[in-house]
């Protein structure tokens, strides 16, 4: 089956976010679990860990049905060692957030190479992040999100994906998630049913699908091919609604939670039901 949610508010505490996801009738849901644009932020105190997993296990999330997001100050592949070294340090914090609050993957943007380092030195910085956190944590995936390749960053051709995963050491705690938008702005055509599988079957011959462990489900303001980052509700943008139609339809994104970053929230309820009813129809 499809998990279905979107990117909610953690504010109030990231219990808070649970009950968020259940009001727009997700099964699914994204959350930052401390503020995304600060690098220090307090540890989880008992009571709020306490009350995630009481809220998650109430409203039936399971581990798999929570996709939260890093900070997006952190880059894994930082070209200087004070950046890295912070970069790191920020990263492992968010991974032991996640095994504190009994969520199995994180996900994050590879990183950028700030034109200082060429791709593949970038490429193996960022998996010599994850193999570093990987040691010194348990039981949460390392889920690298497709990029738009905007400015610097890494990550939008799937075969940049694919060289971080080759040198990760431990391939049972690597994956990615698949952003629409991303995607589309990275050349990778949606425009149509055959488009987007074809945009598929491209993802799991370089990558493989067995690697998929999230989806961010996004129209794109963006043009295909623009390297441009900019998210849209479904159906109002360049990619259209056949694109959402047919991930529905397909059984190889089952059982993976696939989140909206759509821009309006107050009609995530919708295009929640929406895509549910296609899976119907
Ligand atoms: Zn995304
Ligand atoms: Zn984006």
């Amino acid at each position: 089956m499809k998990y279905l949610g979107a990117h909610v508010s953690a504010a109030g505490g990231v219990d808070q976010a649970v009950l968020r996801a259940v009001e727009i009738g997700a099964d699914a849901f994204a959350l930052f679990t401390k503020n995304q644009r600060q690098w220090q932020a307090r540890p989880l105190t008992d009571t709020v860990i306490e009350a995630f997993r009481s809220a998650c296990h109430q409203h039936g999330f399971g581990p798999g049905q929570v996709l939260p997001h890093d900070s997006y100050l952190i880059n894994l592949g930082h070209p200087e060692a004070e950046g890295l070294t912070k970069s790191r340090a920020a990263f492992l914090d968010e991974f032991q957030r996640c095994e504190q609050l009994g969520i199995d993957r994180l996900n994050f943007h590879p990183g950028s190479h700030l034109r200082k380092i060429d791709e593949s030195d970038c490429l193996a910085r960022i998996a010599e992040s994850i193999n570093g956190v990987l040691a010194e944590t348990r039981g949460v995936t390392a889920v690298i999100e497709n990029t738009a390749g905007q400015g610097s960053n890494l990550g939008w051709r799937f075969e940049q994906l694919a060289e971080i995963i080759a040198q990760v050491e431990d391939k049972s705690r690597v994956g990615v998630c698949l952003d629409t938008c991303h995607a589309f702005a990275a050349g990778y055509d949606l425009r149509t049913p055959e488009a987007t599988t074809a945009t598929l079957d491209e993802f799991d011959r370089v990558v493989g699908l067995a690697f998929l462990r999230g989806m961010h489900l996004n129209d794109a303001k963006s043009e295909l091919g623009s390297r441009v980052d900019r998210h849209h509700s479904l159906g109002q943008g360049n990619i259209g609604l056949d694109a959402f139609t047919t991930l529905m339809h397909d059984p190889r994104l089952d059982d993976i939670p696939m989140i909206l970053e759509t821009i309006d929230p107050t009609i995530w309820t919708e295009e929640i039901a929406w895509l549910r009813a296609q899976q119907a129809a």
